[in-house]
């Protein structure tokens, strides 16, 4: 049980972002079914701008150079896939 739960943990993918995994993030901040990747650096709900140095906040100006990983599994799943096994 401990395997099968450390096998399904979520992990980050850090920026530099390549252009595969903008879209599909791009793809996530403009899915209406989930909640948009925000600024966790001030009260900004704004969507956070998506670039290939990570993710902007046209707020306060934070960039945050990381996404987790279901981000990928739900937008583009096959690219999820890739990372899983290079972990
Ligand atoms: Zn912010």
């Amino acid at each position: 049980m401990i395997n099968q739960m450390s096998k399904m943990r979520n992990f980050n993918i850090r920026a530099p972002f390549s252009r595969e995994i903008i879209a599909a993030i791009r793809a996530f901040q403009d899915n209406t079914y989930v909640h948009p990747l925000t600024c966790g650096m001030c009260d900004s709900d704004a969507p956070m701008m998506v670039l290939e140095s990570g993710l902007n906040c046209k707020s306060c100006g934070h960039i945050q150079a990381w996404i987790p990983e279901s981000v990928l599994r739900l937008t583009n799943p096959a690219l999820a896939g890739n990372f899983m096994k290079e972990q």
